[in-house]
């Protein structure tokens, strides 16, 4: 079997979805499925000017939104006037998230009887989901010891 480098299979990804393989979108989607933050463009432009110095602001503010669009990545509102981007949640890797006002931290969790009520009161409702997020604010652990 002929191994499929990473970038290629980025690559295709993006043709897949009628967009220009451009340097910067493919390390925008290598930076955002390399981790679990929950970054603000800013900071991704931050991460991805440290790698590659030739970055621009515009191009990556421009390419978050393009690759939003082609559901690539995933925006997120957390209610506090910026916009968080992450990896896209595939069907098998939906999660929701324990949002800390106090520091920000954000904890992703998966909670397989919250997902079954979910479905059970749209079917209820014959209500046909195409999606949710569910943002759930508060005090983490660490905060509520200070
Ligand atoms: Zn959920
Ligand atoms: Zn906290
Ligand atoms: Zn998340």
């Amino acid at each position: 079997m002929m191994a499929v480098s990473v970038n290629q299979a980025l690559k295709k990804t993006l043709r897949d979805h009628e967009l220009k393989a451009t340097s910067q979108r493919i390390a925008l989607l290598k930076l955002l499925n390399g981790t679990s933050e929950h970054f603000d463009a800013e900071e991704i432009y931050f991460e991805l000017h440290k790698r590659q110095k030739n970055v621009s602001r515009a191009t990556v503010y421009r390419s978050l939104e393009a690759l939003v669009e082609q559901q690539l990545v995933t925006k997120l509102d957390f209610g506090d006037g910026r916009m968080r981007y992450e990896r896209n949640q595939g069907e098998d890797e939906h999660h929701d998230h324990l949002i800390c006002e106090a520091c920000g931290k954000v904890i992703e969790f998966f909670n397989l009887e919250m997902e079954a009520q979910q479905i059970a009161v749209c079917e209820e409702h014959d209500f046909k989901p195409s999606s949710h997020t569910m943002h759930i604010f508060g005090t983490c652990s660490n905060c509520q010891k200070k």
